[in-house]
């Protein structure tokens, strides 16, 4: 394993990002590969949420429209600085909810099914929370049997040809993710627009997984809407408030779930029984922003667009293929499966291996100060994270991990996953 150390150092030395990691806390001998799942804590972040507390306790009321910082408008502040991860028109982003509350404002908006148009297309593979939803919004409008989901071969990852396969003039909706949570597969979002677009379906990405991993494009690709959260990879903290973005095209739709927030800002106030949607995209806001869950994105997201998405991306990727090169040459003889997609269109940023000790091993390495996750029923998630994780860190993680495959110590654990895994 030694010589892998010193690659590791020497793609270290040539990060040109480095210098970002040390705006994190990162635990003493710890070696954090679950930023995908709860981000880490960035001192921006810490000290964005002071600011917003110190605004309450000295403007009280006042802190809505005063201050550097108006709580009034921090939906709209926060969706412009994410704007640029998507590559899209901060007109059209939003700060707002969650992820889930959004699925079900999103799809329910945009969901107009006619009598023969009227399915949503899913897959089988998807986050059941997004399920769900879905689900939901079908239920309400008497079509419960109208979901459709695309199946995966292999049970871990999906074909670009499968999905286009199912897209008839039956489907009225599509939502996929855009990095499978499991896999870490990257869907063709551009391909898949484009074939919905042709069969006149209306197509949104949950980007979960993949924003501040992956650069899109969601404007150039023409997609309908996506929806994402941002204490996974945007270090936003537990329950931080979720992104949304629609095209401009729907904004003339009236949103599904309204509330006063989504009025436009100059009658809001004005206090009438009379819905006066905002034009653009705050009239997907519900009630009151929760600005206390708001405030740390404000330092956290300013990392990602001082480094950049295609530099971060870039890391990633290198990151991950130092890992795969370890995994190769170093686990043959452990009887373990990489799941995750080798190229690099199709890889998102971070790694799934299955073993039949999956939940023992997963533990076995938080003994040892790495911090993985557990996907049941039998895989370990690993994402060694551009902004704070090192070549160094990858290089810990799988030393200590050939340890524990060599020794069989994952024995020593309950091959059962946590309340939280
Ligand atoms: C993390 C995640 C969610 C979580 O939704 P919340 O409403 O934030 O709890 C939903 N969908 C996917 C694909 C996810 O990865």
């Amino acid at each position: 394993m030694e010589k892998w150390l010193e690659a590791a150092q020497e793609y270290d030395r040539k990060d040109t990002i480095q210098k970002y990691r040390q705006e994190f806390y990162l635990g003493e001998n710890i070696h954090y590969m679950d930023g995908n799942s709860l981000g880490l804590m960035s001192r921006r972040a810490e000290q964005s949420v002071l600011d917003v507390l110190n605004d309450w306790k000295t403007l009280a009321i006042e802190g809505w429209t005063g201050g550097e910082r108006p709580w009034f408008y921090m939906s709209e502040e926060i969706g412009g600085y994410m704007a640029s991860l998507i590559n899209a028109d901060k007109e059209n982003v939003l700060a707002t909810n969650s992820t889930t509350t959004n699925i079900h404002q999103t799809v329910r908006t945009l969901y107009q099914p006619t009598e023969s148009r009227n399915k949503i297309l899913v897959d089988e593979l998807n986050f059941p929370s997004d399920i769900y939803a879905v689900q939901a919004v079908l239920d309400d409008h008497g079509n419960p049997d109208s979901m459709l989901k695309a199946k995966s071969r292999d049970g871990h990852t999906l074909k670009t040809e499968d999905i286009i396969g199912l897209m008839d003039e039956s489907v009225a909706l599509i939502l996929l993710p855009a990095v499978l949570y499991r896999s870490g597969q990257v869907l063709d979002m551009e391909k898949l627009t484009e074939a919905a677009h042709e069969k006149g379906i209306i197509i949104g990405f949950d980007l979960c997984h993949s924003i501040g991993a992956i650069p899109h494009h969601l404007e150039e690709w023409d997609v309908d809407f996506a929806v994402w959260c941002t204490y996974k990879h945007l270090n936003g903290g537990p329950g931080s408030v979720a992104g949304l973005y629609v095209h401009p095209r729907h904004h003339h739709l009236g949103v599904s779930l309204k509330g006063w927030f989504g009025n436009d800002k100059e009658s809001q106030f004005d206090m009438n029984h009379e819905f006066d949607a905002a034009a653009d995209i705050s009239q997907y806001q519900i009630g009151t922003p929760h600005i206390l869950s708001m405030a740390p994105l404000l330092g956290a997201l300013s990392l990602f667009n001082e480094a950049g998405m295609d530099e971060i991306r870039n890391k990633s990727l290198n990151l991950t293929d130092f890992m795969l090169e370890i995994l190769d040459a170093e686990f043959k003889e452990y009887d373990m499966e990489v799941v995750t997609p080798r190229g690099h269109e199709e890889r998102g940023g971070h790694i799934l291996i299955g073993h039949k000790h999956a939940a023992g091993i997963n533990a076995a390495l938080k003994a040892k100060g790495v911090i993985p996750d557990f996907r049941a029923p039998s895989y370990v998630r690993i994402a060694p994270v551009a902004l704070y994780n090192t070549f160094e860190d990858v290089y810990h993680t799988m030393k200590i991990l050939k340890e524990i495959m060599e020794t069989k110590e994952y024995e020593d654990f309950d091959n059962k996953r946590g309340v939280i895994a």
